[in-house]
């Protein structure tokens, strides 16, 4: 998969997307992750890529022409037309279904805004859809694009080190993820609990789920409306909800 990030601050992005497990997959060319600095597009003198919005307000919007050019060239590069994403707090909030959904596409590039963000035109003309992390607003979306392709990143083949990595994590099943201990087996008077030292694979599966289901009632009750739940796991759910 490619994906190519269109900014004001790559070597940013750059910095962030070069350590640890992403790095290494991009290393291994399991992804390619590009980062285009929309500054080298400005055609007036002082490379301004913003300006003073219509209608007056505060602060500064970005303007059409640098992104747009920057976008062109994106596309020349990749030698297709890329499904392309605007970060914004006005977007849909990002889930792992849809995380899921465009790890499938071949090429995605990602917008990320600055400023009080992007000229509506340019949005109107080039952008598939906009994503949001969340319903606050962070300083520019060079963070929420890093998020949304560290999220798409680690669903493609080869990424994690076991590809049923991320099948029992957090949102992949619907539920949240049961909790999980390393060594030592005692650590402040507090001992792992002993179904996971037992050895005995059914029951360590029965009380992961069995966790699972505990912690998203607790949590994120709402996530239980849409998750798969078996009859036993529904029986399981009604027992600790009379306790
Ligand atoms: N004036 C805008 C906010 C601009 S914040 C508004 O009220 O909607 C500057 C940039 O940060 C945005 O263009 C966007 O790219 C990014 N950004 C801020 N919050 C975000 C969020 N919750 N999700 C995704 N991107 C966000």
């Amino acid at each position: 998969m490619r994906i190519d990030i269109l900014t004001l601050f790559p070597e940013m992005c750059e910095a962030v997307m070069s350590e640890s497990i992403i790095g290494r997959a991009r290393k291994n060319g399991k992804v390619e992750i590009n980062f285009h600095q929309i500054r080298e597009f400005a055609i007036n003198k002082h490379n301004q890529v913003d300006d003073t919005p219509y209608g007056g307000g505060a602060g500064m919007l970005m303007m059409a022409q640098p992104i747009y050019d920057c976008y062109m060239k994106v596309c020349n590069e990749a030698q297709a037309k890329p499904h392309f994403i605007y970060m914004s707090p006005c977007g849909k909030t990002l889930t792992q279904e849809r995380v899921k959904e465009l790890s499938q596409m071949p090429n995605i590039a990602i917008l990320c805004g600055r400023y009080e963000g992007v000229d509506q035109r340019l949005l109107d003309e080039i952008v598939d859809e906009e994503i949001s992390i969340g319903d606050y607003v962070v300083t520019g979306g060079e963070m929420p694009a890093m998020i949304l392709a560290d999220a798409v990143s680690r669903m493609l083949p080869g990424v994690l080190a076991e590809p049923e990595g991320y099948m029992g994590e957090s949102h992949y099943s619907g539920l949240l993820e049961y909790p999980q201990y390393t060594k030592p087996p005692v650590w402040h008077g507090v001992e792992v609990p002993q179904v996971l030292t037992s050895g005995h694979h059914a029951n360590i599966q029965k009380w992961q789920r069995e966790k699972a289901l505990e912690r998203t009632l607790e949590r994120r009750p709402d996530l239980l409306e849409k998750a798969e739940l078996s009859k036993k796991d529904k029986e399981y759910l009604e027992t600790i909800k009379s306790k």
